[in-house]
């Protein structure tokens, strides 16, 4: 099976509304038409640049699917400063990040809550890239695929094999995110294939040819094409590279089977 890749921009908490606007345009702007018929690409915004990036993908047909980067598992409730599932589905948002490491590390973001943002981003038809890596001493350790693995087992706790089918997982090792190191494409390649295969041990080899895995820890344009040229790499999550539209853009092109 070919699996399509996803490139997803993950801006973090940069770009206020306006800019957002802007840099969205500027990227699609910059992308060949063919460039996108080829990849998926999603933008994940802050929450408060969501109505004005879904406005603008739609209003001028953009090819771009619109992203968001946490939620909350309820669909509404008690929760001061949290974001809804069901309000993100209703602003067209097609992919959710759940369990980033910034939101493990600084947040308290466990596997469990994971898990139940998991279903409930599913739930509303929504796409979970849910993230998984290791921090540099659990990999000095050789800790790698017990720790990622465990994680893989824990998010996907309960989901069916067509759940699972159909959502992303992104390998992000922690020491490569926002420090400028990468991991190697061997290595990318050695724990995503690590992953496909606990897919298929808890579901199936069907489900794992099917499951998409994105590589994420400072990928830029220089290093997009060996990464993605990786059998079991199907795309990155890309923080600090996209958010400079050229940058991005070369990065998209570069990525493309
Ligand atoms: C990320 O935000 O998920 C990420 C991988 O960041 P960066 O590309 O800057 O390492």
């Amino acid at each position: 099976m070919t699996r399509r890749p996803l490139i997803s921009g993950n801006w973090k908490m940069n770009n206020n509304h306006y800019e957002a606007i802007q840099s969205v345009q500027k990227l699609h702007y910059l992308l060949p038409k063919e460039t996108l018929e080829e990849v998926d690409v999603s933008i994940h915004p802050p929450f408060t640049d969501l109505r004005s990036v879904q406005t603008v993908i739609e209003v001028d047909e953009m090819e771009f699917a619109l992203g968001a980067q946490h939620c909350h598992w309820e669909d509404s409730g008690a929760f001061t400063g949290e974001v809804s599932p069901a309000f993100l589905e209703k602003l067209n948002v097609a992919y959710v990040v759940a369990g980033h490491s910034e939101r493990r590390e600084l947040f308290g973001e466990t596997d469990e809550m994971v898990n139940r943002k998991i279903v409930a981003i599913q739930n509303h038809q929504m796409v979970p890239i849910m993230c998984v890596g290791e921090t540099l001493d659990e990999r000095e350790a050789g800790n790698t695929e017990t720790k990622v693995l465990g994680q893989v087992v824990a998010g996907l706790d309960g989901r069916s094999n067509e759940q699972i089918a159909s959502l992303v997982i992104a390998y992000e090792p922690i020491w490569a995110i926002g420090t400028g190191k990468t991991a190697t494409a061997e290595d990318a390649q050695t724990v995503c294939a690590a992953i496909r295969g606990k897919v298929a041990e808890i579901a199936d080899s069907a489900t794992a040819e099917a499951v998409r895995i994105q590589y994420g820890g400072s990928v830029k344009a220089a290093n997009a094409t060996e990464l993605m040229g990786q059998p079991d790499v199907d795309g990155a999550l890309v923080g600090g590279a996209s958010l400079d539209p050229d940058e991005f853009a070369r990065l998209i092109q570069f990525s493309t089977p």
